[in-house]
């Protein structure tokens, strides 16, 4: 338990996984004859059209953007873990003492979404648990080439960004790491399987001009580490994939400029899911999956030590 009162949280919402902020969609015009401008994207974009599009058109093609009135307890736990790896990388090596982690986790700490104060602060102690056991089996001189790095790249269709967890530096090529807090192990078949994990290798390897095939998940709560090395053909298979996802955005935003219906142009995809989603609240076809209590995710921890 944290020994000084858990500091107000600003009223922001992270994003999932833990997330990470979008890139501006940048309007470009096009002109008959031009070819179709470049479509400017995120591994987290793309995927939540793929997941839902119309949950993708709320997100990022309707303006104003249609209120989130919901605030995850898991995306704020996620936040503050990922922004804590984020600082203590980012210390010179002789400087990661690990009394430093409680300073780190409380200064950045995200308050949003908790049942009460009691369960915030046993996710606190189960959030620093799992930080001090990950950087103590950690190799103490890591000295990543880039934490939370923006890293770019430009197809005939993308133009791709995002922000990768870590890259880490292995001999001669480069590692993409990326942190997971959910209460579900990973496994090698989603490192293998992750279209971000490969978009950010292909984007990596352009910004850096040095190799970068392999991708780990990390996962905290357990102290996992799954990875996957991949091939330039199957960079090249995500990259294909990202661009025809574009292609089918670009059309559905087409067929809106057109006068199409939106919710034809971006249809619904019900599923598990919908207990999550940030417009379940406006979306008619989501109110078949029950609705969720902010902290539903994180009670799990907590419950066999405070029976939430
Ligand atoms: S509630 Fe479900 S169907 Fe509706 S937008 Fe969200 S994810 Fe899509």
């Amino acid at each position: 338990m944290p020994q000084e009162p858990l500091p107000a949280s600003p009223p922001t919402t992270p994003a999932p996984e833990p997330r990470r902020p979008e890139a501006e969609i940048i309007e470009q015009l096009g002109f008959e004859g031009m070819p179709e401008p470049l479509f400017v994207a995120t591994p987290s974009k793309l995927a939540s059209f793929e997941d839902c599009p119309r949950r993708y058109r709320h997100a990022y093609v309707d303006r104003p953007t249609p209120p989130k009135d919901v605030h995850w307890a898991h995306n704020s736990l996620g936040a503050s873990v990922h922004t804590a790896l984020r600082n203590w990388f980012g210390l010179p090596p002789g400087h990661r003492r690990p009394g430093e982690l409680v300073r780190l986790l409380r200064a950045t700490w995200v308050s949003e979404g908790y049942r009460n104060e009691q369960q915030e602060r046993a996710v606190f102690a189960i959030a620093l648990g799992w930080l001090e056991r990950y950087v103590a089996d950690a190799d103490p001189h890591l000295d990543p080439i880039g934490v939370e790095r923006t890293v770019a790249a430009k197809t005939s269709v993308l133009a791709l960004s995002g922000r990768a967890d870590r890259i880490d530096r292995r001999g001669d090529e480069l590692v993409i790491v990326d942190y997971k807090t959910g209460r579900f192990g990973v496994t090698e078949d989603e490192a293998r399987g992750s279209a971000a994990l490969a978009l950010y290798a292909f984007a990596a390897g352009q910004v850096f001009r040095r190799a970068c095939h392999r991708v780990e998940l990390h996962h905290l709560p357990t102290g996992t580490v799954v990875g996957h090395e991949h091939s330039d053909a199957s960079l090249r298979r995500a990259v294909d994939r990202a661009e025809a996802t574009a292609r089918d955005i670009q059309a559905a935003e087409r067929a809106l400029d057109e006068g199409a219906d939106p919710d034809i142009a971006f249809p619904t995809t019900p599923g598990t899911l919908c207990s999550y989603c940030d417009f379940r609240k406006i979306c008619p076809d989501g109110q078949g999956a029950p609705a969720k209590q902010p902290w539903a995710a994180v009670a799990s921890l907590v419950e066999p030590a405070q029976n939430v």
